[in-house]
């Protein structure tokens, strides 16, 4: 009887592995296809201006329309496709969409702003990745200092001497670069002093249990002390309450990203936003995103 139980158990576990990589190898296998399908939009997160709540850019983030599960994660299919290497061609997607976007809004008058976009390891290690981003950046015909690029601490490893080089090429070209989720990798006081980044953003864990947990406090306070010494802009997110933004607007962070003022939302609807540039209530009108 136990033998038989066991052996249940061990079919209904390995079962629900083959689901997931079913899933994994399905979604792959459309990853291929998502591109040319259209299936892929952006949406825009602003980055708010913590005394004067006003908008100074936005952080564009990819969506996966899936024609049979829905919207899917970013987090769920950016490892894919960085393990297939449909990062690149999709990355490349994600950098002429927004740069498009971000002209269009200038062009309609609009306050000018900063559109931040995601780079994958993958991405800054691509054979030509500079003469890809200036030609994007070229035919779109936005100012360089008028984008930034994401990175996180992991695109180091291994490949420190690389993304180095390329940041300051990009450096030179006036294009902004941010170190994200800052907090949760490998945080060198090194790269650091050597990188002249524009902005380091605080990982959202941090702020979570800002209230409850004082550790997170100090530490927060110190990524502030330590940027200001720098002369580097900090940005903080996963601001989702009152207490949090007020804590973060008295220990002197320049700029705020969460849900407090707004989550990801389309382009026209950020375009309003930007029409008005100030942030005053937060708006929680977006519809929930259907995860798989
Ligand atoms: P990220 O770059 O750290 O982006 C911030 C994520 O935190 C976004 O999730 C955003 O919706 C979420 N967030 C911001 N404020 C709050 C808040 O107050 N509360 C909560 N609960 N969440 C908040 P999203 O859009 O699901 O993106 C997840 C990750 O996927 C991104 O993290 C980024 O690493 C990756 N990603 C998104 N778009 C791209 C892209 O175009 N290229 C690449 N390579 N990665 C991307
Ligand atoms: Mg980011
Ligand atoms: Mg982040
Ligand atoms: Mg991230």
């Amino acid at each position: 009887f136990s033998k038989s139980q066991g052996r249940d158990q061990a079919q209904c576990y390995s079962s629900s592995l083959n689901i997931e990589s079913f899933k994994k190898f399905t979604l792959s296998n459309d990853l291929r296809k998502a591109l040319d399908k259209n299936e892929f939009f952006l949406q825009y997160m602003p980055r708010v201006d913590t005394n004067t709540t006003e908008i100074l850019g936005a952080e564009a983030l990819i969506r996966w329309n899936h024609p049979d599960w829905g919207l899917v994660s970013p987090t769920d299919f950016i490892p894919i496709a960085e393990e297939t290497g449909l990062i690149v061609p999709i990355g490349e997607w994600v950098l002429r969409e927004a740069c498009k976007q971000n002209k269009q809004w200038q062009d309609m008058g609009l306050p000018p702003i900063t559109v931040s976009v995601n780079f994958s390891v993958q991405q800054l290690l691509k054979q030509n990745i500079l003469q890809s981003i200036d030609q994007i950046v070229e035919e779109s015909g936005i100012s360089p200092d008028r984008l930034e690029i994401e990175i996180t601490e992991s695109s180091f490893i291994s490949n420190e001497k690389e993304v180095i080089q390329l940041l300051v090429e990009l450096k030179k070209r006036k294009i902004k670069v941010s170190l994200d989720d800052f907090g949760t990798g490998y945080s060198s006081l090194y790269l650091l002093k050597r990188l002249a980044l524009d902005t380091i953003k605080i990982d959202k864990s941090f702020v979570e249990e800002i209230l409850t947990d004082p550790v997170n406090k100090s530490i927060i306070e110190c990524i502030l002390n330590l940027a200001k010494a720098l002369h580097i802009n900090v940005v903080t997110e996963g601001v989702e309450t009152a207490e949090q933004y007020a804590f973060l607007k008295e220990k002197k962070c320049n700029e705020i990203q969460g849900y407090y003022f707004s989550r990801p939302i389309d382009p026209e609807e950020f375009m309003h936003l930007l029409k008005n540039k100030l942030m005053i209530n937060q708006s929680s009108k977006t519809k929930q995103e259907k995860l798989i």
